[in-house]
């Protein structure tokens, strides 16, 4: 059967630098360029000046001039609640603010004149790359999957949802980004391995142990840092050029201006990623800061050594492969047992990542896949398999749990109840007492954690199961019962064994948004679209308009040229028609639509003034 016979599903890598979109088309994966023609769609958003809304790289285009409005690597933020270690550290470097959500207790983003729930900026980004699917099917998309970096907690899976919600997408299964590398990877071969995959993003760092075999993928262990990634190798860089230049041009401190903080960072990630290929890397910021009254503008100029950035960055990759021996050690493997390592995520193209898995390993990393496109093509895969169900294409996935998942107990003490590393869904009940003599309610604390002290652990929700048999202390039984659902979600119920008495949540308090909110914002999302959709195909008219324009001015500019060679003001006309064709070529790169309108009446001048004098009636007026 034709894949078209079905609606088509998409899978999205929403990724915390890039985002990626793929579909499978008559059995083949394959990623779907953008309707700018890229494979990569920046994770980021901004409002412009203007008011309107930007996204992917039009948005990245156009961070230097407006880094208080220009949100990135938002995934690091999303599902995370207010006051947490990461959210502390992320205020400290990020150049938008963040703000509490209205309880107190999830993040939101200050971007234009609006505070946003982090979810809804990942939906912007989701609703961009649904927009470019539809764009190549001709059709509509709502269906897809969508990864998430395999430590991701239930408030980040929850979040992303979520965000998929916002998009207009129906999110039919969130997978972890390694097991959807690893369903690339295998895909159409016949395997029987023990993999590892070593998936090193812009923002995480995720690790995944499988046994692969007849289409069935079995996750057997996964660990990982969710703050580690291609951002925290880009600040070393960032930190040791702004101590360079205040050492060199007297204590000018670079923090203190976001516009030159941000063309520091787009340089810092411009010479990490060089230097994957050269040995030395230059970095060249003319005018980057003061250019004031009393204050000369100030350049910066460095060489940035392979070696200094491995040096910079040691305790980086030190760091991953610390994560990679825990993770193995947790599942009794040894590098040796170990097949293959897929290596995922752009950070994986830095030779001295890959020397260090390699000497991990004591074997070269698999070159067969595409670090970039390939959690895309693997959530493609899934979608397609998910829709189709039978024949070829079924896959078997069987992931876990990647983190201890229990209660609060007396004494401030974390009781796991599904430990990590369990294969989900699952369901596991667990039963409880009262600690107190004619205890008529209980709360349930839900955590998430490695912890023994439920207070490092994140808190996914509680509830208060009321009505219980007065007692005494310790009689009454309170039966606890844990659901992981596939997407990694969690639902917890607690139900009083004499009397029924029954309560129970799915943890949805760290998304940090109410079903209303959810409901208020797809509203307005769907105006903005219908507005975007309209923007868009207003840009359309007049690019292909102007383009007539340009070619038929381009054809005249010989004729014209030789028509104005005795004329005073001829040389000049032509120039100035030509700095206008560029102008409208510029505004035309960048989608422009505004920009496109100003310039299209005189454009359209320019070519009557130029019909005119290739027909031989010189005019000495330039355009
Ligand atoms: P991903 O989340 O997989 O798109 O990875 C993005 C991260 O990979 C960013 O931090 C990029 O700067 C980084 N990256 C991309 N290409 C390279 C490269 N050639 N060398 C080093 N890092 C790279």
């Amino acid at each position: 059967m034709s894949d078209l016979e079905f609606e088509p599903v998409i899978g999205i890598d929403l990724g915390t630098t890039n985002s990626v979109v793929a579909t499978v088309l008559d059995g083949v994966p394959r990623v779907i360029q953008n309707r700018s023609g890229q494979l990569l769609t920046p994770s980021i958003v901004a409002v412009a000046k203007n008011g309107r809304r930007l996204v992917g790289q039009i948005a990245k285009r156009q961070a230097v001039t407006n880094p208080d409005s220009t949100v990135f690597a938002a995934k690091r933020l999303i599902g995370r609640r207010w006051g947490s270690r990461e959210v502390e550290d992320a205020r400290k470097v990020l150049p938008y603010d963040l703000v509490a959500g209205p309880e107190g207790n999830d993040v939101r983003i200050r971007m234009g004149d609006r505070v946003w729930p982090v979810a809804e900026i990942s939906g912007l980004i989701l609703a961009e790359l649904k927009a470019d699917a539809e764009a190549f099917f001709g059709r509509q998309v709502t269906r897809a999957v969508v990864t998430v970096p395999a430590y991701f907690n239930d408030g980040q899976r929850q979040a992303t949802k979520d965000a998929g919600r916002i998009a207009g997408l129906d999110v039919a299964r969130i997978i972890n980004e390694p097991t959807s590398a690893a369903l690339a990877y295998g895909f159409g071969k016949c395997v029987e391995k023990k993999v590892v995959v070593f998936d090193l993003g812009g923002g995480t760092f995720d690790v995944s142990i499988l046994d692969i075999g007849q289409s069935v993928y079995d996750v057997v262990g996964v660990g990982g840092d969710t703050y580690l990634g291609g951002e925290d190798f880009d600040r070393r860089v960032m930190d040791w050029l702004t101590f360079s230049f205040a050492k060199e041009k007297g204590g000018v401190d670079l923090r203190r201006d976001k516009m030159a903080l941000q063309r520091l960072k787009d340089a810092s990630e411009k010479a990490k990623c060089d230097l994957s290929g050269v040995a030395v890397a230059g970095i060249h910021l003319p005018f980057l800061i003061g250019g004031g009254e009393g204050c000369p503008a100030l350049h910066l100029e460095k060489q940035l050594q392979r070696e200094k950035l491995e040096e910079l960055t040691k305790d980086l990759v030190d760091r991953c492969i610390q994560v990679v021996d825990r993770t193995l050690r947790d599942v009794g493997v040894r590098p040796s047992q170990i097949d293959d390592v897929i290596l995922v995520g752009g950070m994986t193209r830095m030779p001295s990542v890959q020397k260090a898995v390699r000497d991990f390993f004591g074997r070269e990393p698999s070159r067969g896949v595409h670090p970039e496109e390939v959690v895309a093509l693997g959530a493609a895969i899934q979608a397609h398999a998910l829709t189709h169900r039978k024949g070829s294409t079924e896959v078997l996935l069987l992931d876990v749990t990647p983190q201890n998942l229990g209660i609060l107990v007396v004494g401030g003490y974390f009781q796991t109840i599904i430990p990590r590393n369990t294969t989900v869904p699952t369901s596991q009940m667990h039963v409880f007492t009262t600690s107190q003599d004619n205890q008529t309610s209980v709360r349930i604390a839900v955590l998430q954690g490695a912890s023994d002290k439920a207070i490092e652990n994140e808190l996914l929700g509680e509830f208060v199961l009321a009505g219980i048999r007065p007692a005494i202390r310790g009689e009454v039984g309170i039966e606890v019962n844990f659901d992981i659902s596939a997407d990694g979600i969690v639902s917890v119920s607690a139900r009083d064994m004499v009397t029924g008495q029954c309560q129970s949540i799915t943890v949805t308090a760290t998304s940090g948004l109410t079903e209303d909110e959810l409901k208020r914002i797809m509203d307005e999302n769907v105006d903005e679209l219908l507005a975007r959709k309209q923007l868009v195909s207003d840009f359309e008219r007049r690019r292909e308009a102007t383009e007539k324009i340009i070619g038929e001015i381009e054809a005249l500019v010989p004729a014209v040229t030789a028509a104005l060679a005795r004329s005073r003001f001829g040389k000049d006309a032509v120039n100035k028609a030509q700095a206008m064709v560029q102008r409208v070529q510029a505004a035309i790169r960048a989608q422009d639509g505004d920009q496109l309108g100003t310039l299209e009446e005189q454009l359209d001048r320019t070519l009557q003034l130029f019909k005119g004098l290739s027909g031989g009636a010189p005019e000495e007026r330039g355009p």
